[in-house]
C-alpha cells in the first residue's frame, strides 16, 4: 500500500494583503448579494471568514445547505474536496472556492489509481470512504461515511463481506474497535494536522486540568489514547467524548462543565466559544492549525467575489457515481455533519 504526495494542494496563501476590516465585511456582503451567491464557511476557517459567511458548519452539513440554497452560486470557504462535494450534490449551481489550491493531506493520501489497485486485490470487498476524499475516489466507493456514522455504515454491511475502509487510519481503528469487525482492511492515510495531536500532549493536558471535559475528534492520533486514558482511569470515562465537529457544538451547548479541552483543528474553538460563551475551551495542541483551510484569506475571498474564481468542476459521470455513494450513506442513517 502506498500513499501519494500532494498534487493539487499547496500551503502557501497566494492571496494576502487584505485586512478583515468593517469595509471588507461590507464589500463581501454586497458582492455576494450582487452575484446572487450563498457564502459557506467550514468550522476550521479563519474567524473573519466564519463571521462573514451566511452559514458555518461541517463539510456535509454545508453541502446539504448548498443543495437547498436558492442562489445561483455557492462560495465554499473550505478545502477542495468539500467544494467538490457541494458540486456533486448541486450539479446545476456554480460552485466557487476562493483558492483552488486549498487541498487536504488526508484526501490526498489516496488517489483513484491507488483505490483501483486496492480493489483489484480485494475484488469482492465493499469500499467505505470517509467524506474527506476526492470526487474521483468517491466515484469508486460503495458507501461514504462521516465520523458520526462510520460505525453504522460498517455495521450495515454483510458481516461475511470484506470491507476496505479509507483513507483515515485513526478513524478506521476507532470503527474496527467499536464494531469488533475483523474482516476490515484500513488504508494507512492520515491528516497531518490531526495526527499531530498526540497522546503525550493529551495526557499532560488532561492531568493539568483534572476537572475539564475532553472533546476528541476521531481523526486525531490521540483518539486511541483518549479511550485508553479513560479505560485506565486517568480521565473519568464520562468526561471523554469522541465527537464529530458538529457533535462538539451540540455537546458544548448542553455541557455543565466549566472547562473543556478540545482535540481537533484550532479553528473549531471560535464556534465553540460562540456556542457556549461561559465555558473555557482550550486546545489540546494550539499548533493544530490546518494550513490548507487558512489559505482562504480575506484577500482570496475578495478576489473570488470580484473575479468569479476559482470555479470547481466535476465531470458529470464522476459526479453521478460519487452522488450514489453519498446517497447510500444518507439512506443508512443520520450522517451527522462530517469533519
Ligand atoms: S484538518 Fe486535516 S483532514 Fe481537515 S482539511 Fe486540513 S488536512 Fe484535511
Amino acid at each position: 500500500m502506498t500513499t501519494t504526495s500532494l498534487t493539487l494542494s499547496s500551503t502557501e496563501p497566494a492571496h494576502t494583503g487584505v485586512e478583515p476590516t468593517p469595509e471588507w465585511f461590507a464589500e463581501i456582503k454586497s458582492l455576494a448579494k450582487k452575484r446572487n451567491a450563498t457564502l459557506l464557511a467550514h468550522n476550521y476557517q479563519l474567524p473573519a471568514i466564519q463571521d462573514v459567511a451566511d452559514h458555518v458548519g461541517d463539510s456535509l452539513a454545508l453541502s446539504r445547505i448548498a443543495a437547498e440554497a436558492e442562489t445561483d452560486e455557492i462560495i465554499f470557504c473550505g478545502v477542495h474536496f468539500m467544494a467538490e462535494t457541494a458540486k456533486i450534490l448541486s450539479p446545476d449551481k456554480r460552485v466557487l472556492i476562493p483558492d483552488e489550491r486549498a487541498g487536504c493531506s488526508l484526501a490526498d493520501s489516496i488517489t483513484a489509481d491507488d483505490l483501483r489497485a486496492w480493489k483489484a486485490d480485494f475484488p469482492d470487498a465493499v469500499v467505505v470512504s470517509y467524506v474527506n476524499t476526492t470526487a474521483e475516489v468517491k466515484g469508486l466507493t460503495d458507501i461514504c461515511c462521516t465520523s458520526s456514522n462510520a460505525v453504522d455504515v460498517v455495521n450495515s454491511i454483510d458481516p461475511d463481506k470484506e470491507v476496505l475502509f479509507l483513507p483515515d487510519q485513526f478513524l478506521g481503528a476507532h470503527v474496527k474497535r467499536v464494531t469488533g469487525r475483523q474482516n476490515m482492511q484500513i488504508w494507512a492515510g492520515e491528516c497531518h494536522v490531526h495526527a499531530g495531536i498526540n497522546g503525550d500532549e493529551l495526557t499532560a493536558k488532561s492531568q493539568s486540568h483534572p476537572d475539564a471535559e475532553l472533546y476528541v475528534h476521531p481523526e486525531c492520533g490521540c483518539a486511541t489514547s483518549a479511550l485508553y486514558l479513560a479505560g485506565e482511569g486517568f480521565v473519568p470515562a464520562d468526561k471523554v467524548k469522541i465527537l464529530s465537529t458538529g457533535g462538539m457544538l451540540d455537546a458544548a451547548r448542553e455541557t455543565g462543565a466549566t472547562q473543556v479541552l478540545v482535540a481537533t483543528e484550532v479553528g473549531m474553538l471560535h464556534q465553540l466559544r460562540k456556542a457556549a460563551p461561559n465555558v473555557d475551551f482550550q486546545a489540546v495542541n494550539d499548533r493544530a492549525s490546518c494550513p490548507y483551510m487558512k489559505m482562504i484569506t480575506p484577500a482570496a475571498l475578495l478576489r473570488c467575489l470580484r473575479e468569479g474564481k476559482d470555479e470547481v468542476h466535476v465531470a458529470p459521470d464522476v459526479a453521478a457515481r460519487a452522488k450514489l455513494s453519498v446517497q447510500r450513506m444518507i439512506e443508512i442513517g443520520n450522517p451527522g455533519t462530517g469533519e
